[in-house]
């Protein structure tokens, strides 16, 4: 039995993450979609608690995902899941230097779990939440990089904000 997580911000979940959790739950037994609070380096436009709907709404049917938010370290997160694994999508060669270094750290700090890298489907390898959020707050059209949930929150977090029609 593999139990595996999937962490990130997901702020909000992207046609990139879906196609990585879709892939994964074909090669483990239980995924774990673990939703971080907050990142340092990221302020996040939804609360964990909207990010977390918006993900069990677009897995809804998919079985074995769990999703689960989390504060702190990820390898604790992880073991306390009991998970054996993480998973991460790498995208371009940008994402490697900073994967690469958070996978071995994690592994000093827990040598049991290993970190797993799926490479982005081509279609999908410009996406980033980040850009979608911009593209939003100009009053893009999101539908073709986010699952329409994650468009519709878009449309009214922007509406809130002030930021587009
Ligand atoms: P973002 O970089 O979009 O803000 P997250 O921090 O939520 O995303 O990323 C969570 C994980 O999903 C990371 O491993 C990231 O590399 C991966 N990921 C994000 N977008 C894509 C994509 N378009 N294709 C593959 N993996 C992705």
């Amino acid at each position: 039995m593999i139990t595996a997580i999937y962490p990130g911000s997901f702020d909000p979940i992207t046609f990139g993450h879906l196609d990585i959790i879709k892939r994964s739950v074909r090669v483990v037994d239980e995924l774990i979609v673990g939703v971080v609070f907050s990142h340092n380096a990221k302020n996040a436009l939804f609360s964990v608690d909207e990010r977390v709907r918006m993900i069990e709404e677009v897995t809804k049917d998919l079985e074995h995902v769990k999703v689960v938010p989390f504060r702190g370290l990820l390898i604790d997160f992880a073991k306390d899941m009991k998970a054996d694994v993480i998973i991460r999508g790498l995208r371009a060669i940008t994402d490697f230097e900073y994967e690469l270094q958070m996978s071995q750290t994690n592994h000093r700090l827990h040598a049991e779990i290993e970190t797993m890298f799926l490479t982005t489907s081509v279609e999908y390898s410009y996406l980033s939440s980040s850009v979608v959020k911009e593209v939003a707050k100009f009053g893009g059209d999101v539908s073709q990089f986010v699952p329409e949930i994650s468009a519709m929150e878009l449309r009214k977090k922007m509406k809130q904000k002030g930021e587009c029609k």
